[in-house]
């Protein structure tokens, strides 16, 4: 057994990465205290709302291609079903793939569970998705009702490894352990590389392995460029593909946030390098991150003509945009890399970036180093950020930083973000898609959602007018948007 796996749960990012949702200063004094690890992870003495690890856990596995996926937990925690059907769909479309159904069943622990045992749900659970689905593999997401009574996964993952002949993943997403939700993706992926990914017995020197949310096939334009194969692990992949990744020239991701702990696993446990250079997220990026693919698949002698004639091709286009956004002022609200990479992008259209919030932190990254730390790759490449803020969502705070900042558009990654704009009076573009914006064309097709969404403005001020905010009026009288946070001192 390899030396990721041989325990079956993860440590959580507070206590592995160092991570924290609060903080409020510059981009730079953010990163010099991460260098030395000095924030505390602490909290808030007022939360509005909050997600939790399951969630990013069903982005890893509810899509996959021929896997089932049981909830363990009361049916309020398992709400996210027919979003995962209707992304199924229109994704699966989206890349010409047949169209996928999500193959999910709750448990629904019930009270007299928590104290009787829901091992007999889970297992005629698993029974029934067999049933149902003829999985190749059975997902169990672990919740906090399950992991509170204690719910032995391993034991009962292992019985029915045996009765049913394929593998049962136990994920232990409980929402109460960590106060970072992407702990949910480590989950996902621990579970993967403990029981679904195999030794390699050979390598594909063209394969590159791609760890992404889902979204459109923008890589495989990119890398067939350099004459290679993409590989997108792991949604909408079947389970047989999954179980060789570990043949893959090496790994990329497209996001640090998302996939560094599963990319250094595969190049400790199997030698697959991971592609250890910032996202191909902007233009300098791009050309950062091709070099280092190019360096681990042998195609160093072709990869520069390619950067070069890129940058040819976008040019004409990229100075119009860039002609059409000059003088706007943008806010980014987003995922902790992810969100620099939208920075990075926003700085290449010419926008001045106002700030910048980043739904948690990461002090370092798993496998890491100062090359993986895309904060420092952001300062280091468009220069300081001097409203950074970390906040786990909170509409309440970030309303008032926005509100605080007036920038003419926001640049969001979940839809439901893009609200706060619409009852401020500020355009959002919602990065939904996050492949989209990936590689030369991303920054292009990213220039022109702006201006498209700079030309709403009219109808989104009308909207404004006419909005009742939910909060009190001495909050809207407070200066400060971080007066509840509970400060990072150790
Ligand atoms: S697992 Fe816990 S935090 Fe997550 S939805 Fe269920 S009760 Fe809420």
């Amino acid at each position: 057994m390899s030396t990721t796996t041989s325990v079956c749960e993860l440590e959580i990012r507070e206590r592995r990465l160092k991570s924290v949702i609060t903080y409020h200063g510059t981009a730079t004094d953010l990163n010099e205290k991460s260098k030395t690890e000095s924030l505390k992870c602490g909290s808030r003495t007022y939360q509005q709302c909050s997600d939790c690890s399951q969630g990013c856990a069903e982005t890893v596995t509810y899509l996959l291609k021929d896997a089932a996926v049981i909830v363990h937990s009361p049916i309020g925690c398992c709400s996210s079903p027919v979003h995962a059907e209707f992304q199924g769909e229109i994704v699966t479309r989206m890349r010409g793939l047949e169209v996928q159904h999500a193959k999910i069943i709750c448990t629904n622990i019930r009270e007299e569970d928590t104290i009787y045992g829901a091992g007999d749900k889970l297992r005629k659970a698993a029974f029934e998705a067999v049933r149902r689905f003829h999985p190749a593999a059975i997902f169990i997401h672990s919740s906090c009702a399950a992991g509170i009574i204690g719910e032995d996964l391993e034991s009962h993952a292992e019985r029915l490894e045996e009765e049913l002949g394929i593998p049962i993943v136990p994920v232990y997403c409980e929402g109460f352990k960590s106060r970072i939700w992407s702990t949910g993706f480590d989950a996902a992926y621990h579970g993967i590389l403990r029981k679904i990914v195999k030794p390699p017995t050979k390598r594909q020197p063209d394969l590159v392995n791609l760890f992404n949310f889902m979204g459109s096939d923008t890589f495989k334009p990119l890398l067939q460029k350099l004459g290679l194969r993409v590989n997108y692990m792991v949604p909408m992949a079947d389970i047989e593909t999954i179980s060789r990744m570990a043949e893959a020239a090496c790994t990329a991701h497209i996001c640090q946030t998302l996939a560094t702990y599963v990319a250094s696993a595969l190049e400790t446990d199997y030698g697959v390098p991971e592609v250890k250079a910032p996202a191909p997220f902007g233009l300098d990026w791009t050309d950062q991150w091709l070099r280092e693919v190019a360096r681990h698949t042998g195609k160093e002698d072709i990869v520069e003509d390619v950067i070069r004639a890129e940058h040819e091709r976008i040019q004409p286009e990229l100075e119009e945009i860039r002609a059409k956004l000059k003088g706007v002022r943008a806010y980014i609200f987003a995922g902790d890399s992810y969100a620099h990479s939208l920075a990075n992008m926003a700085k290449d259209l010419g926008i001045e970036l106002v700030g910048l919030t980043t739904l948690h932190h990461d002090q370092k990254t798993d496998g890491g180093g100062d090359v993986l730390n895309t904060l420092g790759h952001l300062i280091k490449s468009k220069g300081e950020v001097e409203n950074y803020s970390v906040c786990n969502k909170q509409p309440y705070q970030v309303f008032k930083i926005v509100k605080k900042l007036q920038p003419d558009l926001l640049i969001v990654r979940h839809m439901n973000m893009t609200i706060l704009g619409t009852k401020l009076g500020i355009p959002a573009v919602n990065e939904g898609d996050v492949n989209v914006s990936a590689g030369y064309d991303g920054v292009i097709k990213l220039g022109r959602r702006l201006h498209e969404a700079l030309l709403r403005k009219k109808v989104l001020t009308t909207i404004a007018d006419h909005v009742e905010l939910p909060y009190t009026d001495w909050w809207l009288e407070q200066d400060n948007p971080f007066y509840f946070d509970g400060g990072n001192e150790l």
